[in-house]
């Protein structure tokens, strides 16, 4: 059974504080379902008879989201927590009271209803679990406990026509598979062959939230070959026109080292992520000969972060982020005179750093730019100068004419 021990103090008293107004009140989704896999839960969602207004006078610290999905978010000072209102999707009685779009897809849901309407307005099973931690009971009108046994990812009605009322289904069923390491059923994958294209109406901002969700959670290479296999990669990361080894191993490597960090505890950022991603589609437009043509380099990048935008609304403050690593790739290899005191001092220095690693681990070249890099930052100023009046006069030519991009270009 769950133990209490394992939930957050501040979403049981949320719990109790609406139970004891007369309402409804349960722990739901995700947290549920993580507690019962023995994972810990990342946040807690309640779910609820109030309404929002009614939730939002009980709770001073709230406020009321969302428009096309009304919730309530619920602070103190380190946690936030999400109170949603039952909702009754649509049945033969309330035809045609969702607002929808030809395809099917729901535009906005705010029908209340009653919990076990609100179960199954919920996409899988295994999500449709409502648990009282006052009385340990579960609610589960889907079968989603006998799913858990069976590790199984079991959509709520018919997948086809649920994938499409939400074409973002077809990722959560992905990414849920994965993190749990649950089957997903046959219908659900057909469903998402036939439905995953739908997910090209879907808004930039959210696709951006699911992006980090299934990118920034620690199993990012896992998740982008499942996504491979379904075809699916195409709607969160807009394609290098060209794919040769490079861009494959690149891509490889830094979901690799972002599940690396996160396995270690290190801080990881979507922007990061998203330099190494695109960072193939600046060097093939900027190529010319085999070598960087800088004036095409300098006039690519605001027209490739505008090409990812339209499928993933990168947030503002990591569009110079972006390009500060980029252009920092230049200048990391040009060694010369005071310019690695420079580049040293940069603010993204260390981010840059990491990625010229990763560009070595893909290009397979060798790694003495990388190495000396790392020498060069750990050594005291003596050293510092040194390691560049060593650097002997082909690899000074080099980084002054040609910035041996040749194996990434190519
Ligand atoms: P995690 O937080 O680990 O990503 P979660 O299951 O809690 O997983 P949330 O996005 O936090 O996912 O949503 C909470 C719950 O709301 C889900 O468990 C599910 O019951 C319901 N839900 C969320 N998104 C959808 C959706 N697109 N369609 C149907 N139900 C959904
Ligand atoms: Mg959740």
């Amino acid at each position: 059974m769950i133990n209490n021990k394992k939930i957050s103090k501040f979403a049981i008293s949320i719990v109790k504080e609406l139970q004891e107004k007369n309402f409804q009140a349960y722990l739901v989704g995700g947290c549920v379902r993580d507690l019962l896999c023995g994972l810990e839960p990342k946040d807690f969602d309640i779910a609820t008879n109030a309404t929002p207004e009614q939730v939002r006078k009980i709770f001073k610290a709230s406020r009321i989201i969302g428009k096309r999905f009304k919730l309530v978010h619920i602070f103190n000072r380190s946690e936030l927590i999400e109170v949603a209102t039952f909702r009754s999707g649509e049945d033969s009685s309330n035809i045609g009271s969702l607002v929808k779009d030809q395809s099917g897809k729901i535009l906005r849901d705010n029908i209340w209803g009653t919990l076990e309407e609100d179960t199954y307005r919920r996409d899988f099973t295994v999500n449709a679990l409502y648990f009282c931690p006052i009385t340990q009971k579960i609610k589960d009108h889907n079968d989603g406990i006998k799913h858990i046994h069976e590790k199984k990812i079991v959509s709520i009605g018919d997948p086809q026509k649920r994938f499409s009322e939400d074409p973002v289904r077809s990722l959560r069923a992905i990414r849920f598979s994965n993190k749990l390491n649950f089957k997903i059923d046959q219908e659900i994958k057909a469903a998402i062959y036939d439905k995953g294209g739908l997910l090209s109406s879907i808004s930039n901002a959210r696709l951006f939230d699911e992006f980090c969700k299934i990118f920034l959670n620690g199993i990012a290479e896992k998740n982008f070959n499942k996504l491979t296999t379904f075809g699916l990669n195409k709607y969160l990361i807009g394609a290098t026109p060209n794919v040769n080894k490079f861009t494959n191993n690149l891509i490889i490597e830094a979901l690799r080292n972002t599940d690396k960090r996160i396995f270690n505890n290190q801080s990881v950022t979507p922007g990061f992520l998203i330099a190494a991603l695109l960072w193939p589609q600046l060097i093939e437009k900027s190529n010319q000969n085999g070598d960087i043509n800088l004036r095409k380099f300098f006039r690519s990048m605001d027209g490739i972060l505008r090409r990812q935008q339209k499928l993933t609304a990168i947030p503002r403050k990591f569009h110079t982020y972006i390009k500060d690593i980029w252009v920092l790739q230049l200048k990391l290899h040009s060694r010369i005179g005071k310019q690695p005191y420079k580049t040293l001092k940069h603010p993204r220095f260390r981010a840059a750093y990491d990625f010229l690693l990763i560009r070595e681990k893909a290009n397979g070249q060798d790694k003495e730019l990388g190495k000396w890099w790392t020498s060069f930052q750990k050594n005291d100023d003596k050293i510092k100068k040194s390691l560049i009046s060593d650097l002997n006069e082909r690899k000074k030519e080099e980084s002054f004419k040609k910035f041996g991009f040749s194996e990434e270009l190519r």
